[in-house]
């Protein structure tokens, strides 16, 4: 069986990136269809970033300026995470790298001795990205090694990409799919039937049709693991702003008393979200606080969202890949989400069925995609178990809430021996899960006795050595808007 005509129902971010990167880096090879249905629209959410995403433009062959211009986009160099150890409390996790590690240990347990000898510092202070996004200072260049992300707007990357497919060949239909019709040997899914009355035919179908997740689950019914218990909010309410200040490099995350708040700073305006659990807070109670809380005049009507946390049991079944919403839903605490999108569109490149559908392919896919999403989760876990908060009874839920077994051995680790590690496979660096412990107030009871080795005075040297290069790299940046204005400023009207 030959596996050529490719349908991909539902063209949000997921949808436009699998046309994308399909239809580059096939071309010729598959023949490929969208389906969307611009009354059905968008989730519409979706724009804060990490760097990976520049790998998977760099493929794409994406030009960094012009995706910026087009997307309003800014950078990003991590994301602030405010009131989430108590109220009151601030720390950033950024992209960027702690210190320099030695091959024994990471460069905390260095830092750690350093404050056990009086040598007072944050580990904050060793890194270039956390220490640029607090001076909101920001610049790029091939031969830059900092690590960035993007914050962009979502609607207009799907319309960025739509054109960058549709450049490459993808066929576009306008569309609601009201029918999806399997074989009746194999349950496979044969084609998709329209309001319109037309049949749209295929061998192998990608559903990125959100949480409505029509092949994969209405019509496969491949099931949904749930993780509710450990990642209990279900709810976001969305609204976007004005900008009344310059953009600064990084997301905000505020927590307040049942979740917390998202603030993304685009060139031209702000995207601001409440995410919240239901049990805890109503759709109303958000809203008004969201409002209440966001700076500037709002420029749409508050939008309410709900989801729930989990995977989709198979990501691939039969000849349905489901990618973006459709394959299950973290939560956008760390930002996520596109970079699953991105994982799973080069999977399914690498493991592409072009001589059909064999079941090893099929579970080597199910079992990357599954072990990959569950380390994400478990560092999103962290966020809300590992809190010294219990003013409202949504945190001292999280507070006591069970947590996946590898979480538990991985705070263990890092509460006993100052350990941190990345699992073969793994997003999330040494350098991530350890901002994130310490700054939940994770104090580790040990670290390694190989510092010991250094006397105090070569520690001192060592430690203010590092300090002073990053404050020099720092010193020496431009700020982020006027590097923006530089590189790539995109020619919106004020205030539009
Ligand atoms: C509150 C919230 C905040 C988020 N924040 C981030 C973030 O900061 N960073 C991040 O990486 N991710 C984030 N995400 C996730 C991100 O929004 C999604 O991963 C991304 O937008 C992809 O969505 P999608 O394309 O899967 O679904 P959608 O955008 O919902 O697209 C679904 C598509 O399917 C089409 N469709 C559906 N049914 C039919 C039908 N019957 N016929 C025809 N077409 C149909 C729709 O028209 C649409 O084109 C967030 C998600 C939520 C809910």
């Amino acid at each position: 069986m030959k596996m050529q005509r490719v349908v991909i129902a539902g063209g949000g971010t997921a949808g436009w990136l699998a046309a994308a990167a399909l239809s580059q880096q096939l071309k010729g090879v598959l023949d490929i269809t969208l389906i969307e249905s611009d009354e059905i629209g968008t989730v519409g959410v979706g724009e804060s970033s990490i760097p990976p995403m520049r790998v998977f433009h760099k493929l794409l062959r994406i030009d960094e300026q012009e995706f910026m211009r087009s997307c309003e986009a800014t950078f990003k160099l991590g994301i602030s995470f405010e009131g989430w150890r108590k109220p009151g409390d601030r720390y950033i996790h950024s992209f960027g790298m702690n210190g320099k590690p030695t091959w024994l240990c990471e460069f905390h347990h260095f830092w750690l001795r350093g404050l056990e000898r009086g040598i007072k510092s944050e580990l904050g202070d060793y890194c270039l990205e956390l220490q640029a996004a607090k001076a909101h200072k920001f610049a790029t260049s091939p031969q830059s090694e900092i690590n960035f992300a993007y914050h962009l707007d979502a609607t207009v990357y799907a319309k960025f990409l739509r054109k960058f497919a549709e450049g490459h060949g993808v066929n576009r239909i306008e569309g609601k799919i009201k029918q999806v019709k399997q074989k009746s040997e194999d349950g496979c899914i044969e084609s998709l039937l329209l309001d319109s009355g037309r049949s749209v035919a295929g061998d192998f179908f990608i559903d990125c049709t959100g949480f409505r997740a029509l092949l994969i689950e209405q019509t496969l019914q491949t099931g949904y693991e749930d993780w509710s218990h450990c990642l209990p909010c279900d709810s976001a309410v969305a609204v976007q702003t004005e900008s009344v200040s310059t953009p600064v490099p990084y997301t905000r995350a505020i927590a307040h008393e049942a979740g917390w708040r998202w603030r993304i700073p685009l060139q031209h305006r702000v995207g601001n979200g409440m995410v919240f659990c239901s049990r805890y807070m109503s759709d109303e109670e958000a809203t008004s606080k969201l409002l209440q809380e966001v700076e500037g005049k709002t420029l749409i009507q508050p939008r309410v969202l709900k989801f729930r946390t989990g995977r989709r049991r198979k990501a691939w079944n039969k000849n349905v890949v489901a990618l973006g919403l459709a394959s299950g839903f973290v939560e956008p605490l760390e930002s996520t989400s596109i970079h699953l999108i991105m994982t799973g569109i080069t999977r399914l490149m690498q493991l592409f069925p072009f001589g059909g559908i064999d079941p090893s392919l099929v579970e080597l896919y199910n079992q990357q995609t599954q072990a990959e999403v569950e380390k994400i989760r478990d560092f999103i876990v962290l966020h809300y178990h590992a809190t010294q908060r219990d003013d409202t009874p949504f945190w001292r839920y999280c507070k006591t809430m069970s947590i996946p077994e590898t979480l538990a051995h991985r705070i263990a680790l890092f509460k006993s021996a100052a350990h941190a590690f990345q699992a073969e496979g793994e997003l999330f660096r040494v350098d991530s899960w350890t901002q994130v412990m310490l700054g939940q107030g994770i104090v580790p009871e040990h670290y390694h006795q190989v510092t010991a080795t250094m006397s105090d005075a070569e520690l001192i040297q060592v430690l203010s050595s590092l300090r002073n290069a990053v404050s020099q790299a720092v010193a020496k940046l431009p700020a982020h808007q006027e590097f923006i204005e530089r590189y790539c400023k995109a020619g919106h009207a004020a205030g539009a």
